[in-house]
């Protein structure tokens, strides 16, 4: 199990280090800013969304690791999706980080590195900022609709 942990420890350095989608993107269609008064984590995020999806999204931001391997990790997972494609992932990502992980049903690869999340409370609201930035995305989105 520790070892498994390390693992997961190592993904998120890798993250956190080499973060995929870094950077802005020039007039995107979306725009959104978050913060983590608790943590002080900071992200920018920049989407271009059309034709119902998400063709594009980068991010910038400053904030501890969990935080920037959330929004790293997100990035990758909703790139080329639809908006009931993201909500899906994003509510198994919430479920993850609130109540842990249930190996009796299917957890994405890519969402089992924040398995452990829900052992540090203090870390939930880091690893949700990204998400919760996409959201007030996606909810505009919605308006307009
Ligand atoms: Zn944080």
């Amino acid at each position: 199990m520790s070892e498994l942990n390390d693992l997961y420890q190592e993904i998120i350095l890798d993250h956190n280090k080499n973060p995929r989608n870094w950077g802005k993107i020039d007039l995107p269609s979306n725009f959104a800013e978050g913060f983590n008064p608790l943590c002080g984590d900071k992200i920018e995020l920049y989407v271009n969304y059309n034709g119902d999806k998400i063709q594009d999204i980068k991010f910038e931001g400053n904030g501890c690791a969990i935080s920037k391997a959330s929004a790293s990790v997100m990035t990758t997972m909703v790139k080329g999706k639809t908006k009931d494609e993201i909500t899906k992932i994003y509510n198994e990502f919430h479920q993850i980080i609130t109540e842990g992980c249930n190996h009796d049903h299917y957890i994405d690869e890519n969402l089992e590195v924040f398995c452990g999340v829900k052992e540090y409370p203090g870390r939930v609201k880091c690893a949700a900022l990204a998400w919760h930035t996409l959201n007030d995305i996606l909810k505009r989105i919605d308006n307009n609709g």
